[in-house]
């Protein structure tokens, strides 16, 4: 069950005007608000990240993950979850896949697909649907618009549910708060 499809408002594209975006220190939300993702576009992450999961390394958890980000240009990044003997050092899917897209010089994301299951299992037959940890939610802030950033919670390709970063992480921190004190601060 979709609970964010748009078949009936797929004639939006998913690329913002990039010159109109980077004129701007922070993409305004009416940018994107109510931008809807093309039924293609959200297929292509779905896939992406799920097939992302089967490199999955996670030998602690057994939770196996994958992640596929959407840039403004259109690039796809995927990341997986990589742990490590050494619990504090293990990186969740989004996060590597963001850190793939900042490192390749993309800075803008609009949207990422998730998919996770424990090991052995699909993610279609788990029972709820995946959600990205607090620390993720808060790397994607730092590159997202979080009103227009839409969040693919997946199961299958035909099963999932979209939610914005505003709904996973409300009254959020960002980098405009630093800006806006630089700014109070070169007027005085
Ligand atoms: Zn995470």
């Amino acid at each position: 069950m979709n609970t964010d499809q748009n078949s009936s408002n797929n004639n939006s594209s998913v690329r913002p005007q990039t010159e109109s975006s980077r004129a701007g220190r922070e993409l305004a939300g009416s940018d994107r608000v109510n931008r809807s993702l093309p039924p293609e576009t959200i297929s292509r992450l779905i896939h992406t990240a799920l097939d992302a999961r089967r490199f999955s390394y996670a030998p602690y958890s057994h939770y196996c993950v994958g992640a596929a980000v959407l840039t403004e240009d259109g690039t796809v990044f995927d990341g997986c979850n990589i742990e490590n003997a050494s619990y504090g050092a293990t990186i969740c899917a989004e996060r590597t896949a963001i850190f793939t897209a900042v490192r390749k010089g993309h800075r803008r994301l609009i949207a990422l697909a998730l998919a996770a299951a424990p090991e052995g299992v699909e993610p279609s037959a788990i029972r709820d649907y995946p959600s990205p940890c607090g620390i993720c939610r808060q790397v994607m802030r730092e590159f997202a618009d979080p009103s227009g950033f839409k969040v693919i919670l997946a199961k299958s390709p035909e099963d999932y549910r979209i939610l914005t970063l505003t709904e996973l992480l409300p009254e959020s921190f960002g980098p405009s708060f630093l800006q806006e004190q630089a700014d109070t601060g070169a007027e005085q």
